[in-house]
C-alpha cells in the first residue's frame, strides 16, 4: 500500500515532468472532475505545483483548480513519454493528463476530487502542509501535541491517524515502534514527552531516508521501491519486523509476532521481548 514516501516520490517525479507545462489533453472517468473540466477546461492551463500531503497527491492548475487524488490500496500515477507503452491496461486508467512532453496516467485511483485553494483549506480529510512528516513546513512539536490528544489510543493505530502524522503508513508504524523498543499496544498516555518526541523524530527520519534521491535519478516511469529501515542493502534484510511473522527478531532471536490491531484491523508486527508492554 502506498505510504507517504511513495506519494512524495510520485509528486516529485510528476512535478519534474509537468510543472510549468501546459496541459494539451485531459481525459477522466470521474463525473465530478469531468464537470469541473467542462466549466473551466483544463486544456490550456499550466500545472503550477504538484505536492504530496500525507497520502494525497495535489496537482495545482493556473486557473485555481486543484486536482486531488488519493491512492488508497490500489492506485498509482505513472509518467510516460508520448507513444511509450503503458504498464497497466488502458481500462484501468482513470485520469490521463498530457503535456507536449509527457503523459501522466492515474491507474485505479479510487478517490479523485477538485478543490479550490479556499475549499482545500476547509477540507479536513486532506492534511495541512505542517502536518506532513515529509513537508518542509512540518511542525514536530505540534505533532507531539496531536498524539497527546489521543491518550487512549494504542500507539500503533495512533501512528496511522493521518491528521496526527500525515504520511506514516502500516509498514513504518511497526518499524518505528520496534526501533524505539515501544510496544505498539501501549496507550499513548503512558508515553513520556521524550518518547513521543522520539516517535515523531523516527517517523521523520525513516520517511526522509525513504525518499532520498537515487544517484543519477531522473524523470522515469513511476516504479515502486522497496522500503528499508535497517542499514542492510539485501532486500531480504531491509525491514526489522514488518512482514516477518515467526521469523527471528534481528536483535534477540525471538519469533516476531503479528496481529490485527485497531478498529481498521491493520496488521501489526512486533517482538514481544524487545518491545514489552509496560505492566
Ligand atoms: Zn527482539
Amino acid at each position: 500500500m502506498p505510504e507517504g514516501d511513495t506519494i512524495y516520490r510520485t509528486a516529485r517525479a510528476l512535478g519534474r515532468a509537468l510543472t510549468g507545462k501546459q496541459i494539451t489533453r485531459f481525459q477522466t472517468e470521474y463525473a465530478q472532475i469531468a464537470r469541473a473540466d467542462d466549466d473551466q477546461p483544463f486544456v490550456g492551463q499550466t500545472i503550477t505545483t504538484i505536492e504530496a500531503r500525507g497520502k494525497w497527491l495535489l496537482i495545482h492548475l493556473s486557473g485555481g483548480q486543484i486536482l486531488a487524488t488519493h491512492m488508497l490500496m490500489s492506485g498509482s500515477w505513472h509518467i510516460y513519454r508520448p507513444g511509450e507503452r503503458w504498464q497497466e491496461p488502458a481500462r484501468n486508467a482513470r485520469i490521463v493528463l498530457e503535456t507536449a512532453d509527457f503523459q501522466a496516467v492515474a491507474f485505479r485511483v479510487p478517490v479523485a476530487r477538485i478543490y479550490t485553494e479556499r475549499s482545500l483549506l476547509r477540507e479536513a480529510a486532506i492534511p495541512k502542509p505542517e502536518g506532513d512528516v515529509l513537508a518542509g513546513a512540518f511542525d514536530a512539536a505540534a505533532a507531539i501535541q496531536r498524539l497527546q490528544s489521543h491518550p487512549d489510543d494504542e500507539l500503533g493505530p495512533a501512528l496511522l491517524r493521518q491528521h496526527v502524522l500525515a504520511g506514516v503508513g502500516n509498514v513504518f508504524k511497526s518499524e518505528i515502534c520496534f526501533l524505539l523498543g515501544l510496544s505498539p499496544f501501549c496507550k499513548v498516555a503512558t508515553l513520556s514527552e521524550l518518547e513521543l518526541k522520539q516517535v515523531v523524530e523516527t517517523a521523520q527520519r525513516l520517511l526522509a531516508a525513504s525518499v532520498l534521491e537515487d544517484s543519477g535519478a531522473q524523470i522515469v516511469t513511476y516504479q515502486g521501491r522497496k522500503r528499508r529501515t535497517t542499514r542492510k542493502a539485501d532486500p531480504a534484510e531491509s525491514l526489522w519486523v514488518y512482514g516477518r511473522k515467526n521469523e527471528p527478531c534481528r536483535r534477540c532471536g525471538t519469533p516476531i509476532q503479528r496481529c490485527l490491531q485497531g478498529t481498521n484491523a491493520r496488521s501489526t508486527y512486533w517482538c514481544p521481548v524487545c518491545q514489552p508492554l509496560p505492566s
